[in-house]
């Protein structure tokens, strides 16, 4: 069981108000709040320890690296992967896409190649490719989905050719909350022998990943999404295929020599890391993932559930409330609409309210024209919201209807 109140307590943000109202914080799909313990750690490293890593042999460099390296374990350990070789730090799940879209492009993809990605794609696993198709010619194929946001399976497997390179979907959907089979989508790709890319921005918070049990072959998220600071995320890939891919970008910290007539890449992961990585930022990430793993991925996600279950039930009392995204297998999102009134109107008066809930086209407007809407209004919940905080929701939004 989850001790709320003892966990709301290391979480200050979210005793404050708004407004003159309690504060109740439903973007978490945005962005997570931060316990204390990750703040203090950004603190304590600049106070105690800070030093650029890998390039010292001074003792606070040593102890920098030593953290950063050991951050690295953490996550290897969070996600299951083989090797830290295999972790590879970047800015977010971004920077991970944009990452393989470049170096997988370049090593694997040519003119009339294809890529499968998905109608319910987040744009940063959208925009990317089409940038790659742009450069090398290459086409998107995209898995559509029924009316409740479930991809269509047998659509998916129908769109392999031999020319097919990779597949790209996301774990979890932004906006429909719709929980996707990749265990078995990664399958039917390894079938077809192409390898599989995760978007894991909304699942990694929320079920417990393992990449070897979904033999995912890339797997990227955000480090600010699952509680941790902003401007450090992953890219998992496994080692056989980052050995052959060419690095992102050049600079230091990735080479082993550098000549004027050649130069000489570093190994894995460093091969990817040019520059001076955030060592501040990835010592919190893996702070945020002790925290989450000292009250357990399960319980987290079991309570999640509970919460989305009552959210869902509640909201389904107030008259004109239509829920978008009713997949059988839904993480905590729910996506919807109030009669006819407009998301952003909702999103302002529920602020007004202390409500804080996302309002727009959630960065998936082809999502969006899928389902002829120009936006939605979303909550999303995290393990320190509560059905209390839901009730004031669906409160607030029966008092926002009434005003229409
Ligand atoms: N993919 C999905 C499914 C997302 O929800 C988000 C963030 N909204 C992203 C990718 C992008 O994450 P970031 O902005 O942290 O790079």
């Amino acid at each position: 069981m989850i001790d709320i109140a003892k966990i709301r307590t290391d979480f200050p943000i979210l005793s404050r108000q708004v407004y003159g109202k309690p504060l109740v914080y439903f973007d978490n799909g945005a962005t997570t709040q931060k316990p204390r313990c990750v703040v203090e750690s950004i603190a304590d490293e600049y106070y105690s320890v800070n030093a650029n890593v890998h390039r010292g042999v001074h003792f606070l460099s040593q102890q920098a690296t030593e953290l950063h390296e050991s951050s690295r374990e953490t996550v290897r350990r969070f996600i299951n992967a083989r090797s830290i070789t295999e972790i590879i730090f970047t800015r977010g799940t971004t920077e991970s896409i944009n990452l393989l879209a470049s170096s997988f492009g370049e090593a694997f993809c040519s003119e009339g190649d294809e890529i499968i990605i998905s109608v319910m794609e987040h744009h940063s696993n959208i925009v990317p490719w089409q940038m790659l198709a742009a450069r090398k010619g290459v086409t998107l194929k995209v898995i559509p989905m029924n009316d409740k946001g479930e991809l269509l399976l047998d659509e998916y497997e129908s769109l392999f050719s031999e020319k097919t390179k990779l597949v790209s979907v996301t774990h979890v959907s932004n906006v429909l909350g719709t929980i996707n089979p990749v265990k078995e989508m990664i399958a039917t790709a390894h079938a077809h022998g192409v390898p599989a890319l995760i978007d894991g921005a909304q699942s990694v918070p929320h079920i417990q990943v393992d990449v070897q049990d979904l033999d995912a072959d890339f797997y990227a998220f955000s480090g600010h999404k699952i509680y941790g600071p902003t401007g450090v995320g992953i890219l998992y890939g496994k080692g056989q295929y980052l050995d052959q891919l060419p690095p992102y970008q050049g600079g230091g910290e990735m080479i082993q020599t550098v000549s004027f007539e050649k130069t000489v890449f570093n190994e894995l992961p460093f091969k990817f890391e040019a520059g001076t990585p955030d060592y501040i930022g990835t010592t919190a990430l893996a702070k945020a993932l002790d925290y989450v793993s000292a009250i357990g991925m399960e319980s987290i996600a079991a309570y999640e559930h509970e919460l989305t279950t009552y959210a869902t039930e509640r909201l389904r009392t107030i008259e004109g409330m239509r829920i978008i995204g009713e997949a059988e297998r839904k993480g905590s999102v729910i996506s919807f609409l109030v009669q006819d009134i407009h998301p952003f109107d909702m999103g302002t008066l529920l602020d007004r309210l202390g409500i804080a809930v996302r309002t727009g086209h959630h960065c998936a407007q082809p999502l969006m024209i899928r389902l002829g809407i120009e936006g939605t209004v979303r909550a999303s919940f995290a393990f320190y919201n509560t059905k209390e905080e839901i009730d004031s929701m669906v409160t607030a939004i029966e008092r926002v209807r009434k005003m229409f």
